[in-house]
């Protein structure tokens, strides 16, 4: 089933980029694993995948000591400040900034290791109050703030889209971020990089790709949906 779930995306993921003229190897695809078991994720492995996100902590650092060593591991959830230490290392970029207080904890643990961690800053594009990431018009001083800040590199932003059957009607929101984006990496600000937009999800990723999107994030597309009873 992954094998020919990642095909799907894969493909979908093709056509978008000849839509908007982009070449494939501007996009890292994002397999989100979170709540799956590690028999899965080996399978998406076998098939290639060496991105994978996780939103928790704890189910990162359990899946990253069991799996291969060259699986580049994303934090996309919600982080809290005193889980920071036990990923710094762990991962390839935390993509769930959101506040300065996160970030200067981050700051603190990596230069503990003496080790740059890559970081996105999420943005709230939406403007929705259940979501967590800075609203739109903070994002610029936010990424000035955290910019000051050794031992992090902010490479771009990311953003969860609303939730809808509709992915059309995402595509504002994905135009914005990159907008804001763009906006901001004209600015030359020091230490602010913006060459990553993470956005797009199962429902939405072949717009948020047409929009600009560098890295999607899958989930129920390759591992289908999942249950949170267990
Ligand atoms: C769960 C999750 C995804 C993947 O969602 P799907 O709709 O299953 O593809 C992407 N991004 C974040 C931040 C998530 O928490």
């Amino acid at each position: 089933m992954i094998q020919e779930n990642l095909a799907f995306v894969k493909n979908k993921i093709h056509d978008a980029c000849q839509e908007s003229k982009r070449k494939e190897t501007e996009i890292t695809l994002i397999a989100v694993s979170k709540t799956k078991p590690l028999s899965m994720l080996e399978a998406a492995y076998q098939c290639g995948c060496r991105d994978f996100g996780e939103n928790k902590v704890q189910e990162l650092l359990e899946k990253e000591e069991a799996l291969p060593k060259d699986i580049r591991w994303h934090m996309i959830g919600h982080l809290q400040r005193n889980k920071v230490k036990y990923i710094i290392g762990k991962t390839t970029m935390i993509h769930s900034v959101d506040s300065v207080r996160l970030a200067q904890e981050i700051s603190k643990e990596a230069g503990k290791k003496a080790i740059t961690v890559s970081i996105l800053i999420e943005v709230n594009i939406g403007s929705e109050e259940s979501k967590y990431g800075v609203p739109p018009e903070q994002a610029e001083e936010l990424v000035r703030e955290i910019s000051q800040l050794p031992y992090l590199k902010i490479e771009g932003f990311m953003a969860v889209a609303p939730y809808t059957e509709d992915a059309e009607s995402n595509r504002q929101y994905f135009e914005r971020l990159r907008d804001l984006s763009v906006d901001i990496k004209s600015k030359n600000i020091d230490n602010v990089y913006m060459n990553v937009l993470s956005m797009g999800m199962s429902g939405d990723y072949a717009v948020a790709i047409q929009e600009g999107a560098t890295m999607v994030r899958v989930g129920t597309g390759i591992f289908g949906e999942r249950d949170y009873q267990i």
